[in-house]
């Protein structure tokens, strides 16, 4: 029986018209992969920059033709013989089709993490028992798994299909995280949609190239159902504290539910709570006074109608420019209050649905979506956009970090000065002094952005300084007032307070706040604390992505470390697993030395990666590649990684005896 009636209800006419919107470099790798044609192989490619940086695609046009042709001839001949699943074909064949589809040699030591990335194979990163555990070590271990967003929904997708029993707790009463809670009108996802699932979810269907809110929170829902894991959520129920418990060796939970107080015993504890997930409320004078509606952009009230409002957007991030232009439609006066200007970059089509045609692709084209997720993760890859983000210490220039940073924000003003062609008073002010990639940079459309937005008459940029708020408006340094009647905090998230609210204690009664008192939160490996044995963070200080690749791809590696350790301890009978302080420091003053490097830490930049010490907990300075050798079979000390040389020379030795302590 074929999954595939679409196709086999489709005319020639509709497999033609559908490959014509197929990205050629994919079907290059993909036809390639299917057929072994070695005329698809001889295509040329040359490099073309592509958004930031530079992209290999077909160097002559013709060729596109032709592979189109191919691709509707193989997909007829495909519809004629049954429409059946097939194989992916010889497995050999991958590393030259995946170099074809991204049109560049793929160097044998990164090969793993790219099948991964392809996922053909949609439990690449799912834990493989060693050995198969004994029944009842396994029955007898538990995990509490801390948030059902995107880290801790995969934990518990993986958990469960290792047989390993968890439960999972959630403050809010749905599952999805930041997309649970992120409601405020325009909400939409910076990362390529196609490149924004798990491994195991890459067939989840996205209608957009960029998703809308309401479709991120689907996927995470289908992920909840589709893997059966929502049946061990426990909604509505705020973790309140995690205290390790020495002479029992288990994590003892409390929270507070629906039903008031409860509390769990576990040996593990996976935390997936993001770290952009707690609102900053800003301390401005009079803000209490307030009289009408004020809130956090996370807290977007339902039933909340703006209609011929004047509204304050308090905060200029990533939340307040996405938000702009849906306000300006709405309200009947917006008032944008920027402090620091941020810089915008233009997708074209960046809120446009792909054309049918590339959805039908999806279903109807065998692997289309392995390799046309291959190719967006590999154009965010360390060499492309993960590159964006490190300085060029021999580059000189006023405003830019390095060649492809220069490119980049000229490429930016002109944007502007396009858009400002008229209003060179909104140029000047909405020009940010720091480089591009010194803070995230903001993704817009290119024909409906703030910007866009600004030349309205009835939305109006404020970049003096708020004094007070009063009762029915907001007072400026200058003197202004500001009458509104709604105020919309932009204001971003505690970025810096990982777990935080939570009372996190560890071995000897030590709260990570005493861990951390010296310069702010660290992990090993962005995930593990010493003295805070069989504890893992998805999204723990200095995981999120800058070296390549993004926050999905990060949190599998770090998920199926801690499975791996996990499997440790239920193989071996073994009660924890800690990393030593020697290794957390060493690994730390390797991070802070790469970290020198990163764009984010230009003196003149602004942004929340910084905490109170000056120094980013927030990102990871690293290549991904070397995350992933680290993140990767921890048992073994001559495995995977081990010809991937360590950078700089501390010895980061992620592995049971070495920096890692089993007892
Ligand atoms: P953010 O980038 O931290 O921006 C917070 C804004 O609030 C800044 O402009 C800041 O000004 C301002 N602010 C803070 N305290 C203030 C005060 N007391 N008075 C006046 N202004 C104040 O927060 P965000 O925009 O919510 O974005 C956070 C992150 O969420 C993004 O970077 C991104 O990672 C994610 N996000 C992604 C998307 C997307 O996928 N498209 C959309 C939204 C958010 P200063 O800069 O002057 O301090």
């Amino acid at each position: 029986m074929t999954e595939r009636q679409e196709l086999l209800d489709a005319t020639d006419e509709t497999i033609e018209d559908a490959v014509r919107f197929a990205d050629p470099m994919i079907l290059r790798g993909l036809l390639y992969q299917l057929t072994g044609d070695a005329s698809v192989a001889a295509t040329e490619v040359q490099g073309r920059v592509l958004g930031l940086a530079e992209a290999m695609v077909l160097a002559n046009a013709s060729d596109a033709d032709v592979l189109q042709s191919k691709a509707a001839e193989f997909l007829k001949s495909y519809r004629d013989s049954g429409a059946d699943e097939i194989p992916v074909g010889p497995v050999d064949r991958l590393p030259t089709s995946l170099s074809l589809a991204c049109g560049e040699e793929i160097p044998a030591a990164d090969l793993e993490m790219w099948l991964e990335q392809l996922a053909v194979d949609p439990w690449a990163r799912g834990l493989v028992w060693r050995d198969e555990p004994q029944p009842n070590r396994l029955q007898e271990f538990s995990v509490v798994v801390i948030g059902a967003g995107g880290g801790g929904l995969g934990a518990a997708v993986y958990l469960e299909r290792a047989g390993v029993p968890y439960v999972v707790i959630e403050k809010n009463a749905g599952v999805g995280g930041t997309w649970f809670e992120n409601r405020y009108p325009g909400a939409r996802v910076d990362t390529p949609s196609r490149a924004y699932t798990h491994t195991f979810g890459a067939g989840f269907e996205y209608p957009n190239p960029f998703c809308a809110q309401s479709e991120n929170e689907k996927y995470f829902n289908w992920i909840a159902d589709e893997f059966g894991v929502r049946g061990n959520i426990e909604f509505e129920t705020e973790v309140k504290s995690v205290i390790w418990d020495e002479n029992a060796k288990v994590w003892e939970i409390t929270a507070v539910g629906p039903d008031g107080p409860r509390s769990w015993r576990a040996n593990a504890v996976i935390s997936g709570v993001g770290f952009l997930a707690r609102p900053n409320l800003p301390n401005i004078e009079g803000l209490a006074e307030f009289d009408g509606p004020v809130f956090h952009t996370a807290r977007w009230p339902s039933d909340l109608d703006l209609t011929g409002k004047r509204v304050a957007v308090i905060g200029s991030g990533c939340t307040s420019y996405q938000m702009i232009p849906e306000l300006a439609k709405m309200a009947g006066h917006t008032y944008l209050l920027q402090r620091t200007p941020n810089w915008c970059f233009d997708v074209p089509g960046y809120r446009t649905p792909y054309p049918p045609q590339v959805n039908w692709l999806d279903r109807n084209l065998p692997y289309f979506r392995n390799f046309a997720r291959f190719r967006t993760c590999w154009l965010t890859g360390p060499e492309k956009l993960g590159a964006a983000f490190t300085a060029d210490p021999a580059f000189k220039d006023t405003h830019a970090r390095s060649a492809m940073n220069k490119r980049a924000r000229d490429a930016r003003i002109e944007f502007m000065q396009r858009k400002f062609a008229d209003h060179p008073e909104l140029l000047e002010k909405m020009l940010p002094v720091a480089p591009p990639f010194s803070s995230r940079p903001v993704l817009v459309d290119s024909d409906y952005s703030v910007y866009d937005a600004l030349l309205r008459d009835d939305c109006t940029l404020i970049t003096d300084g708020i004094r007070r708020i009063k009762e029915n408006g907001i007072e400026l340094e200058g003197g202004d007032e500001c009458p509104v009647d709604v105020i919309v905090l932009a204001t971003g998230f505690k970025a810096n307070d990982f777990l935080w609210p939570m009372e996190v204690r560890g071995r000897d009664g030590q709260l990570i706040e005493q861990l951390w008192e010296k310069d702010g939160a660290r992990a090993y490996l962005g995930t593990m604390l010493p003295g805070f044995p069989n504890l893992f963070m998805i999204y723990g200080p200095n995981t999120n992505a800058t070296g390549g690749l993004g926050t999905f791809d990060f949190e599998e590696m770090v998920i199926r470390f801690a499975l791996e350790c996990i499997e440790h301890l239920i193989i071996e009978g073994k009660q924890t697993v800690d990393v030593t302080a020697d290794a957390y420091w060493h690994y730390n003053d390797e991070l802070d030395r790469h970290e020198a490097l990163k764009i984010y830490t230009d003196p003149r930049a602004n942004n929340y990666y910084k905490n109170e010490h000056g120094r980013s907990s927030a990102n990871s300075p690293f290549d991904i590649r070397q995350m992933w050798a680290w993140l990767r079979r921890p048992e073994d000390h001559d495995g995977v990684g081990a010809d991937r040389p360590i950078s700089g020379d501390a010895a980061v030795r992620p592995h049971f005896g070495e920096d890692l302590v089993v007892s």
